[in-house]
């Protein structure tokens, strides 16, 4: 027989959060304020047997179950409607091992927190470009950051996961222990089971080498098409992706500055300084920047350089492709939409995600698109909602101008809900294996709410 609400609720260390509570509002609140979804009950697992009592609970009561790590989603995967949402974000146990250079992380952490204790021993994790964003559904995507040319992925860098399955089970999954399913939890996102523990490597990464250079509108193809050549030859010890921004009315940018449109590069290089200096000039010297501000700074501090601009509840709408190249007439689209930028937050950027990520093949994780050179993302964003229309336009214009340039398929932590065909496109012929794998550990798709892989027929 089915548990009541007054079984589990008994039955968990957490909390249940209902419709009626005075928490639900805010229990409810995802990252992109375009969502709003109003689950049937949010529960607020504080340890793995809350997790395992709440998969039991969904199953047992045929709900839409949707799980919320960090609440970054743009598509607001972390939350459902009418369902059960199993909220992890109060789980954020932590355990570095120096010797072995690892750290364990629960998935109610964000990168920040992971930043804050690794920085502590002069180590970091490649995670993303923000230091808000949870490490669960970032890792279970692929995870491209300012490490990624370095030392490749998040998944590269994930050594084991635990995870609790669609039938309750709770399992770990590594290379060596049912490998099927790390392979697939690595670029599968959440659609295999709720992982309450990620494992990962560290590399020696404290201060590093971090600023913009800024050019002018009416220099963007030149820069373009030398950063095209630049990223393909870089040492991998140099990181740094292109945008379209207006720079912000921030105090460390000269006034004469703010608000203005622009391109530009924003760097971070783990070499030392000479070493970044030497590899980065030639871009550097590209025209005529208007601003070339690249200097030594702690790796935590350049992971949250974004977040006061980039608050929760912003208004948010994005598009993404891969791209293994950037041809003259792709570079002219790119200066033409890029130039458009519809308001002070809405950008675009090609993260670079060669060197050490190149070096995994695309079979060997789910991640698939090994060969790009780019992870284009277009991303409409403003705090007003009167706007919401206005930059979703712009977005999606973009992307179609610059689509039929691409390799075909996106990074799927950067899109929306925009059908199943995209999904099995970001998947190219791993999609068929991870249909597989869905079918033997989630047969009746119970984990559904995210980029979803079908169990196979
Ligand atoms: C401001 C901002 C900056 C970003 N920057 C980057 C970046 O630099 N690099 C990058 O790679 N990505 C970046 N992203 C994208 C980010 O990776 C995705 O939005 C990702 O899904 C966020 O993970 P989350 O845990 O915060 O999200 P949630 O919304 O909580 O979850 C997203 C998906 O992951 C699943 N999930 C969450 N936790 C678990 C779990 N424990 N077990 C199983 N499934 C789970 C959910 O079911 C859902 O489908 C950014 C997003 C935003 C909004």
């Amino acid at each position: 027989m089915a548990q009541s609400i007054e079984q589990i609720k008994a039955a968990i260390r957490g909390q249940l959060i209902e419709p009626a509570d005075a928490a639900y509002d805010a229990a409810r609140r995802v990252y992109n304020g375009m969502i709003n979804k109003r689950p049937k009950l949010i529960l607020r697992a504080v340890d793995v047997a809350d997790v395992i009592a709440g998969v039991r609970y969904g199953q047992e009561n045929g709900l839409l179950t949707a799980i919320r790590g960090g609440g970054h989603s743009g598509a607001g995967l972390g939350m459902c409607d009418g369902g059960l949402v199993l909220d992890l974000s109060k789980m954020k146990g932590m355990r570095i091992d120096p010797a072995m250079r690892t750290v364990r992380v629960e998935p109610g952490c964000v990168w920040g927190d992971v930043d804050h204790a690794t920085h502590a021993l002069g180590m970091a994790t490649p995670s993303g470009f923000v230091s808000t964003t949870g490490v669960a559904g970032l890792t279970l995507g692929g995870g491209i950051g300012y490490l990624t040319r370095r030392y490749g992925l998040t998944i590269d860098n994930l050594l084991s996961v635990d995870m609790v399955l669609a039938d309750g089970r709770f399992i770990k999954a590594n290379a060596r222990e049912n490998d099927d399913l790390f392979w697939a939890v690595r670029g599968g996102g959440g659609n295999f089971g709720v992982v309450t523990s990620f494992e990962f490597r560290l590399h020696p990464v404290s201060t590093v080498q971090f600023g913009p250079t800024f050019w002018p509108l009416e220099q963007a193809a030149d820069v373009l098409k030398s950063y095209r050549e630049f990223i393909v030859s870089a040492p991998e010890h140099v990181s740094g992706f292109f945008a379209f921004l207006v720079i912000p009315p921030a105090p460390m940018f000269p006034e004469a500055l703010h608000m203005k449109k622009v391109c530009g590069i924003i760097w971070c290089g783990t070499g030392t300084a000479e070493e970044t200096e030497k590899a980065t000039r030639p871009m550097r010297s590209v025209g005529r920047p208007l601003l070339d501000a690249v200097g030594p700074a702690p790796f935590p501090a350049v992971q949250s350089t974004f977040d006061g601009l980039l608050v929760p509840g912003l208004q948010w709408y994005w598009r993404a492709d891969n791209f293994t190249t950037l041809s003259d007439a792709a570079v002219a689209k790119h200066v033409e939409h890029g130039s458009k930028l519809p308001t002070m937050l809405s950008t675009m950027h090609l993260y670079p995600v060669n060197g050490a990520a190149q070096r995994v093949s695309r079979n060997d994780t789910a991640y698939s698109f090994r060969e790009a050179l780019f992870a284009e993302v277009i991303v409409g964003v403003d705090p007003d909602p009167a706007n919401a229309a206005r930059v979703t336009e712009w977005c999606k214009s973009y992307y179609e101008a610059l689509h039929p340039y691409s390799a075909g398929g996106a990074y799927v932590n950067f899109m929306m809900e925009e059908g199943h065909e995209r999904v099995e496109a970001s998947f190219r012929d791993n999609y068929g294996r991870l249909s597989a794998i869905k079918k033997k550990y989630d047969p009746t798709n119970f984990f559904r709410v995210n980029q979803n892989i079908k169990p196979a027929p």
